[in-house]
């Protein structure tokens, strides 16, 4: 890899953060609070959060198994996803690399922040070679995203070609976790010590039931999460999000136990599918949702949505012609989905 200084911008590397009052003062010890301009009425919301997370990052920290130095914490995946373009990408001059199809927020940063985006196709069992992406990248390549399990195809990724891009690749490598306790592959957390160019992120929006709070988790060197905190805005985490995340952590149990029972209703769900005549295809899966092929995707689409059944047509997809992505819900829901599709008539 090459060296953190190399790979970040030069604006970002030289700046300056802006320094909260939070940030000059932190201790607990104080019972008079006259240093931030805040009202001293309305307990709690009267005061500004915790800017670096402390507390939620020491249970995240015991949960995933790194340290605390080691977390970036953001108002969703996507606020993690932006700063790495703002960190890492000169506007006009780099670009990153990513397979496709894939989640479509990379790209989407990718053209805010005015960055080449350059795509690698996946082969037909939706697998990539380090190669390939190698090939596509050049001196100005600074990020590779990857997303194992990827969306929306569901599959994990090869472990040995992303270690392999980890050894090969000069630049940083982005694994999105984002359903990684769906599947049976440990997470990358594990190797950050190993690959100082790995950057894993996950997230509180979808095994932890909590999209609404919007709270991302990005796993890299601390040098790494250094930059990406010095550049967030002070308080990207409210309190009540912090409060709620610490609230979930102390519920891991019933985590788990969501977690086992859409498992096992993805498999009903699957066994069910290969009966359906409308159904010609349905892709392995390691997520909490499955990718299935049908012989009319708009159609089917249409036909549930009349029945008040929503499912993601992801037909315009790149090798994802007539495929429809159906999230795992409850046994009623699934249910309710199962027989609209037995009483489809093309
Ligand atoms: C759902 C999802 C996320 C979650 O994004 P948040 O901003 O944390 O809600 C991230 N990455 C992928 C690939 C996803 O599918």
């Amino acid at each position: 890899m090459k060296s953190l200084k190399e790979l970040t911008r030069p604006n970002i590397w030289a700046l300056k953060p802006y320094s909260s009052a939070r940030d000059e003062y932190s201790g607990k010890e104080a019972s008079v609070f006259l240093d931030a301009n805040e009202n001293p009425y309305n307990t709690p919301n009267n005061r500004y959060p915790d800017p670096l997370q402390r507390e939620l990052k020491d249970m995240i920290a015991l949960v995933k198994k790194v340290t605390p130095e080691q977390i970036f914490l953001g108002n969703g995946s996507d606020e993690a996803i932006d700063l790495v373009f703002r960190a890492f990408c000169r506007p006009g001059i780099d670009n990153v690399v990513a397979i496709d199809p894939t989640y479509g927020m990379y790209q989407v940063c990718a053209d805010v922040n005015d960055v080449e985006y350059r795509k690698v196709l996946l082969d037909d069992t939706f697998q990539f070679k380090a190669d390939e992406l190698l090939a596509a990248s050049d001196e100005n390549t600074k990020l590779i995203f990857l997303c194992s399990p990827n969306n929306p195809t569901g599959n994990n990724l090869c472990r040995k070609e992303i270690l392999t891009l980890l050894e090969k690749f000069q630049g940083l490598v982005i694994v999105d976790e984002a359903y990684i306790d769906f599947s049976d592959e440990p997470s990358l957390t594990g190797d950050l010590k190993q690959y100082p160019n790995l950057i894993v992120f996950q997230t509180f929006s979808k095994a932890w039931g909590c999209a609404a709070i919007r709270l991302g988790m990005a796993f890299a060197s601390p040098d790494i999460i250094g930059i990406l905190s010095k550049i967030k805005y002070p308080y990207n985490v409210n309190r009540l999000t912090q409060q709620e995340a610490i609230q979930m952590m102390h519920k891991h149990y019933e985590v788990q136990r969501w977690v086992q029972s859409l498992l096992n209703e993805r498999e009903r769900m699957i066994k069910e599918f290969a009966k359906l005549s409308c159904c010609t295809h349905i892709y392995p899966t390691d997520a909490n949702f499955f990718l299935t092929k049908v012989c009319n995707a708009k159609a089917i689409y249409d036909y549930l949505v009349e029945k008040g059944i929503i499912v993601r047509n992801r037909s315009g997809i790149t090798l994802c012609q007539d495929c429809l992505r159906i999230t795992i819900g409850t046994r009623p829901e699934n249910d309710a989905l199962l027989e609209a599709l037995r009483k489809y008539k093309p």
